[in-house]
């Protein structure tokens, strides 16, 4: 079995990006900039808005955090987005998720400028990647995306099976892979075999947010695993697949963690370039 080392595929990614970050910087005297909002003191939402600024700064990015209070008002939230979306020096901008209950999260991610949009959460975007146009990926099922292609570059015809149908990660993940020209099934709560789905499965993509889910007996012989889960159980961090049973059976496996994770911060980053890139056309 190959372990697909997410860590190492991030870090490579990181350093490509610097050296474009620097190209960029010296063609148009300008770098691309990102702006995240934070809203509220939520732990996790706070430690993964700071290692995306410790990121965007490695790699030579304008970073700015915006902070707000657990009980700001959704308008100061809305024109602070419309001000962002008419500056120059802003190329992306990330309002981090989970949102305060009194905030509403669809119309905060349709006030952002589908262009500035590195989460890809804008129906625009949702729209352009279902359709096939170009449009900002989701950061994760990109990570995700760019994981299987480094370790198998041509997946015409591939039977893939994606566990989950969130619009965060089953739905994005399912569109790109259809793009390879995947044969794709998408699985959820209600599927009635999930066992048999997964044994006829090329690649799983596993985003579904129950501890190792995935049995070893699930995968075929050959098959290419992506483990999006983060779950805290009392054994610490694991994932949505069970890695130990279906490391014995499966071609290629990400761990968790050092798997998807690594490669999420790295898209975004990626994300950021690319709408500046496409603002300069
Ligand atoms: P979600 O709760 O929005 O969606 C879960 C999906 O799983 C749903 O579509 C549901 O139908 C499906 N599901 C639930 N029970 C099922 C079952 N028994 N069989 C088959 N499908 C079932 O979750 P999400 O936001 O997509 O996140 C999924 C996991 O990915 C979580 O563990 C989350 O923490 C993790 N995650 C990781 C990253 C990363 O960077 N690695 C990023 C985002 C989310």
């Amino acid at each position: 079995m190959i372990l697909i080392d997410g860590k190492k595929a991030a870090a490579e990614l990181r350093a490509e990006l610097k050296e474009e970050v620097a190209e960029l910087k010296s063609k148009h005297n300008k770098v691309p900039g990102l702006t995240v909002i934070l809203i509220g003191d939520l732990t996790p939402s706070q430690i993964y808005v700071r290692n995306k600024e410790k990121s965007a700064n490695e790699v030579g990015l304008k970073s700015e955090v915006i902070k707000y209070a657990d009980s700001v008002e959704e308008k100061t939230v809305l024109e602070k987005i419309q001000e962002l979306n008419s500056d120059e020096t802003v190329s992306g901008i990330l309002v981090q998720l989970p949102l305060p209950k009194h905030i509403d999260k669809q119309k905060v991610i349709e006030a952002i400028d589908p262009s500035k949009d590195v989460d890809g959460f804008h129906p625009m975007n949702v729209g352009n990647l279902s359709s096939g146009y170009e449009s900002s990926i989701p950061c994760t099922p990109l990570g995700c995306y760019l994981l299987i292609k480094k370790f198998e570059s041509n997946l015409n015809g591939k039977k893939a099976v994606v566990v989950g149908r969130s619009n965060l990660n089953g739905k994005p993940m399912t569109q790109l892979l259809l793009k390879e020209n995947c044969t794709v099934t998408i699985t959820h709560s209600k599927t009635k075999d999930l066992k048999a789905e997964c044994l006829e499965a090329d690649i799983i993509v596993a985003a579904v947010g129950i501890p190792e889910l995935v049995r070893g007996d699930w995968v075929k012989k050959d098959a290419i695993v992506i483990d999006v889960g983060i779950n805290k159980t009392d054994k610490g961090i694991v994932g949505d697949v069970h890695f130990e049973e279906v490391s014995k059976n499966a071609k290629a496996l990400t761990p968790v963690p050092g798997g998807v994770g690594p490669m999420t911060i790295a898209c975004l980053l990626k994300n950021t370039i690319d709408c500046f890139k496409r603002s300069q056309i």
